[in-house]
């Protein structure tokens, strides 16, 4: 990607300090979401890698991961799955516990979601210290899916998420990076 769309896309996010709490900076996507040039560079840029790589799904973690997941599935002619909070789901699910900054909580996928062996891009609006995108990964394995990739606009290398997915073994695509939390 060129510095020119590094610096648009990376304009695009408007922060929000003290949110959700103090010390947070929130990376507010919704204004690159509004953007019609923003939204379209970041979907492209996102797929790029894996244009000719047959993924047969996408994944998107909620709720921001489906505004994205669903286009990214489209330009990758590839179908999508949703993975929610526990209780969400109408059908029969699989679910996976993992840890928040306090306690933990549960995420949860339709058990027939998933063929074995399918080829699955992983997305979400961005990547903090992994623990999300990683229990999402560890439920598309566990129903015996390769996960190719997970991809996110942002990226916060200072929580050192997209390292320990890399650790795990799942190639990391993020586009833009801010630092702090
Ligand atoms: P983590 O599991 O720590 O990687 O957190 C990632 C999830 O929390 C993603 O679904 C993000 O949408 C959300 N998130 C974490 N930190 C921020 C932040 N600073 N700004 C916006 N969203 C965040």
């Amino acid at each position: 990607m060129n510095a020119s769309i590094y610096d648009e896309l990376k304009r695009a996010i408007r922060t929000i300090p003290d949110y959700p709490k103090p010390g947070i900076q929130f990376r507010d996507i919704t204004t690159l979401l509004g953007d019609a040039r923003a939204f379209r560079l970041t979907v492209d840029e996102l797929v790029r890698p894996w244009t000719d790589a047959a993924v047969s799904r996408v994944a998107g973690i909620e709720a921001r991961g489906f505004i994205l997941g669903g286009a990214v599935a489209h330009q990758l002619r590839a179908g999508f799955i949703p993975i929610r909070k526990k209780g969400k789901l109408p059908h029969t699910t699989v679910r996976v516990a993992y840890s928040l900054e306090y306690g933990i909580d549960e995420m949860e996928m339709h058990r027939d979601a998933v063929t074995p062996g399918e080829r699955i891009v992983l997305v979400d609006d961005l990547i903090a210290t992994g623990g999300t995108a990683e229990a999402a990964a560890q439920l598309l394995r566990n129903a015996g899916a390769e996960v190719l990739a997970a991809c996110f606009i942002v990226d916060l290398p200072e929580l050192g998420g997209s390292r320990r997915l890399r650790e795990a073994g799942i190639p990391v695509r993020t586009l833009v990076s801010f630092e702090g939390h």
